[in-house]
């Protein structure tokens, strides 16, 4: 009957999904995009089935307007509809209810649903709604009969089997199966490979190169100039050694060159050492927070934002630099833009000073409004086409879809590499290690890929691997984050795969303008592809034109407490490009006077002079600082250490899970997270920091060593501001560890609901939001009344990551202007 076949039809459907499972084993949680997406039609119609209710459909969101508005015009479609039937006698739908009531006159449940459920399909076949989800569901019902009838269908190439079967990616206006000879791009790599330049006249081919005498000359006779480039054109690696050339590093001046990653400042300054044939760390250096590598020969300095304007500190006018150069300015990232308004302040009173804004796109006009008309000076150069292909429905699993396009390509394409944008080193070790596995399957069947991987923590000689010329007959496929995207030029790139996500404080959809960028990448060496793992539809629709600068959606209290101990009192005038949301600033200002950081006048404290002194969450640095009156500074440095490399610390391999599970419970210490972090250190530290103790225990050495390098800056840092370093002396006891994180945390402090497991924050919370002990956190099983977090992290429900117990009269003595006796 029609019922049951519309029972399997949604069985079929269920069956597709797990075979997609089987197949790409680590379908991670859904992007909060997609649950929107999810939640809009198909949601309303599972609230119309009864299989939510409104309650739980319309709790705890934090909506745009947009979405709202939506929602509620759905919600008043949904009242009305309701309304019109009651007035016509039927009772709860628009189905006709003889269509489910029994004979004895109550509802068959299961009729009911498939009842609304074929209505609903009606509707949407006459496009009453047409959204990805809806599209996504009719392709999989129609992949999945076709799979009923595909026993005799045409044999696929045989290769094809082993990892797609009918697992293919299909993307509009891309054919997997004639798409594989594409002459143009193999014509173009193989001239590129054919010219291995030297480092001379690879310096010479750049497009900037044409225009040196000229740029030379702006320089000369304007003070700051505003440069634009393509990505690849040199201007990072460049500009600096054009300027060391023309001499404005006489007299031991030194050419200052900011990035926003720190990977970008250390990889670019490798890569000019190399080319200027000095040692890294004498002329070319970098800094980086928790790393200085420079010395006092150091002319060409590459550094991230954040350490520049940590000079600001010692040497306001920053009168070592001769030159300045604010590189990637179009990110906009927090310290670019607090930046900006410091180095337009000293350009007033230096005019020796050269400052140089260079940027990748085409925000140019802005910045040179903003430096009072600066020129723009704009290198040309025009990559090749890229073609862009999307993905003809919406793909749930974004990092499956990855690895299987990948592999497709890897497959069915003669030449050119891949570079794929993940969003960190979580998902781009996950992609690694189904890439690894799905080659394993594919044995000898297949060409040589190399997989390299680049993100901020991985070692910088792993770093380099990424920049190597791929040998001949094999292929390269470049995992990275962001940092692809404008800051790192990789040769050799001809298919770019983009799944359109970006990490920022939590997972978004990127922007359009990062999209063109990203896709931009494959058409250095000749035409490329882009593949974007998300549909037209998505594209046009779900994704904002440009980037909404980092200022305007942070907590800005970090930069306040710099700002502040830098010498500018009120931050409210200060001159920001894009001046951040006057609430923002208001609340920065108050939560560092809750911190005790600003006395009432809003002027810096004993404490606050302290706290600007790290290079943390002030949140920290109050920990930090506080230890010291409670003799535990070593336990809290070593906790906060590990917190720097928390969600990197266990790790959990697919044919070990029960292993890894019970390694980890055994560092389970009473008090939470933070105290088992203190536990996995500790006992490392007695076994010498031992590379065979961290295989043996499922721990991440990698992590482990760099949590020790932040340990050693973070020993310098006490030693520097005069922090005693002491140890607890009665390990048994934690509440003084507790005490001090108490201090920097009472604003992220949570307590249980009764009849449940959720959270509603103690104070400084949003009425009514509801938060959650993570999964991964070892008080997940016994959620106690009180505790206090270090973050929040937002996917499908906010949860609380690394989670401490702690006693509720405690917040009274830390902050007894935030908490009374009565709460
Ligand atoms: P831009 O800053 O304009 O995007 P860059 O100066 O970063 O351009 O890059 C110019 C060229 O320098 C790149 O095309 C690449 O060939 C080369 N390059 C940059 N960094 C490295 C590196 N670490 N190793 C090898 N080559 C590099
Ligand atoms: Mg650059």
């Amino acid at each position: 009957s029609k019922a049951e076949s519309e029972a399997a039809k949604r069985r079929n459907l269920a069956d597709d999904a797990e075979s997609r499972r089987k197949v790409l084993p680590d379908i991670r949680e859904r992007s909060r995009q997609e649950y929107l997406r999810d939640r809009t039609d198909k949601q309303m119609k599972m609230l119309e089935l009864g299989i939510i209710d409104e309650d739980t459909l319309f709790k705890d969101e934090k909506l745009t307007k947009k979405e709202k508005k939506e929602l509620e015009l759905k919600k008043e479609t949904l009242r009305l509809t309701k309304e019109r039937l009651s007035l016509s006698g039927k009772t709860d739908d628009y189905a006709m209810p003889e269509d489910y009531i029994t004979e004895k006159g109550k509802i068959d449940k299961k009729k009911k649903e498939s009842v609304l459920y074929k209505r609903y399909e009606e509707d949407r076949d006459q496009n009453k709604f047409v959204t990805d989800q809806d599209q996504w569901e009719q392709n999989q019902i129609v992949k999945s009969q076709l799979k009923v009838g595909a026993q005799d269908r045409v044999k696929q190439e045989e290769q094809y089997d082993y990892v797609f079967d009918d697992q293919a990616i299909e993307f509009l206006n891309w054919d997997w199966k004639s798409n594989n000879k594409d002459d143009e791009i193999i014509a173009k790599i193989d001239e590129a490979e054919k010219k291995a330049k030297t480092i001379e006249e690879t310096r010479k081919s750049l497009p900037i190169y044409a225009f040196r005498d000229e740029l030379l000359n702006a320089i000369e006779e304007f003070q700051v100039l505003v440069i634009v480039g393509e990505t690849g054109s040199g201007k990072t690696t460049q500009l600096p050694q054009y300027l060391f050339e023309a001499g404005y590093t006489k007299g031991g001046k030194k050419i200052g060159c900011t990035q926003p990653r720190r990977v970008a400042a250390m990889s670019v300054a490798a890569r000019v050492s190399e080319e200027m044939g000095v040692k890294l760390g004498y002329e070319v250096g970098y800094s980086i927070r928790f790393e200085d590598c420079t010395s006092d020969k150091t002319i060409i300095k590459y550094m991230t934002d954040g350490m520049l304007l940590r000079e600001f500190l010692t040497e306001p006018l920053l009168d070592g630099y001769n030159c300045l150069i604010i590189d990637e300015a179009h990110e906009r990232t927090l310290h670019t833009d607090v930046l900006f308004g410091l180095v337009k302040d000293i350009a007033r009173s230096r005019p020796d000073l050269k400052l140089l804004i260079s940027s990748a796109t085409l925000d140019a006009q802005k910045f040179a409004d903003y430096f009072d008309g600066a020129p723009i000076f704009s290198i040309p150069g025009k990559p090749y086409p890229v073609q862009i292909c999307y993905t003809k429905s919406p793909e749930a699993n974004y990092i499956g879809a990855a690895v299987t396009t990948v592999m497709q390509l890897h497959i069915t394409q003669q030449k050119g590499d891949i570079l794929v944008f993940l969003t960190g080193q979580e998902e781009i070790e996950t992609v690694q290690e189904n890439l690894q596995q799905a080659c394993r399957v594919l044995g000898s069947k297949i060409r040589e890929l190399i997989i390299c991987p680049i993100y901020a923590n991985l070692p910088p000689d792993m770093q380099g691997k990424i920049f190597e010329p791929t040998p001949p007959g094999a292929r390269k496929v470049i995992l990275a984050t962001n940092i692809a995207e404008t800051s790192i030029t990789i040769d050799g790139i001809s298919f770019v795969i983009d799944p359109g996500f970006v990490k920022q404080n939590f997972y978004s959809a990127k922007t359009r303008a990062s999209a063109t960028q990203r896709a931009g990448r494959a058409g250095r060496v000749g035409p490329g592809h882009c593949f974007r793992l998300y549909t037209k539809h998505a594209y046009a629709n779900e994704m904002e034109e440009n980037n909404v600068p980092e200022i305007k959606r942070t907590n800005l209290s970090n930069v306040v407490l710099m700002l502040k101990s830098i010498g500018i009192r009120d931050v409210m005038s200060f001159e920001f490009m894009d001046p951040p949301h006057e609430q923002a600033l208001i609340s920065a200002l108050k939560d560092l006077s809750d911190l005790g950081a600003l006395n009432n006048e809003g002027e810096l404290t004993k404490l606050g002079r302290r706290m600007a002194e790290y290079p943390l969450d002030p949140m920290l640095s109050k920990t930090i600082i506080t230890s010291e009156k409670y003799h535990c500074s070593e336990e809290v440095i070593s906790i906060i250490s590990m917190l720097s490399v928390q969600s990197s610390v266990f790790y959990r391999p697919k044919d070990k899970k029960f292993h890894a599970d019970k390694a980890r419970q055994n560092f389970t210490k009473p008090g939470g997270d933070h105290l088992t972090l203190l536990n996995v250190w500790e006992q490392w530290v007695d076994t010498n920091y031992s590379l065979n103790w961290c295989h043996e225990n499922f721990i991440v050495y990698r992590s482990m060593t760099r949590a020790r390098d932040v340990r050693d800056q973070l020993v310098g840092l006490c030693e520097r501001t005069e922090v005693k370093l002491e140890s607890n002396p009665n390990p048994a006891d934690i509440v003084p560890i507790q005490k001090s994180f108490v201090a920097g945390f009472f604003m992220n402090t949570a307590r249980l609901l009764p009849f449940g497991d959720s959270y509603q924050k103690i104070k400084f919370g949003e009425a009514g939001r509801r938060i959650h002990v993570h999964p991964s956190s070892s008080l997940f099983q016994t959620p106690p009344k009180w505790v206090l977090y270090y973050e929040l992290v937002a996917t499908q429900k906010d949860y609380m990551r690394q989670v401490m117990e702690i006693q509720p009269h405690w917040l009274t003595e830390a902050a007894p202007t935030c908490y009374t006796k009565a709460e």
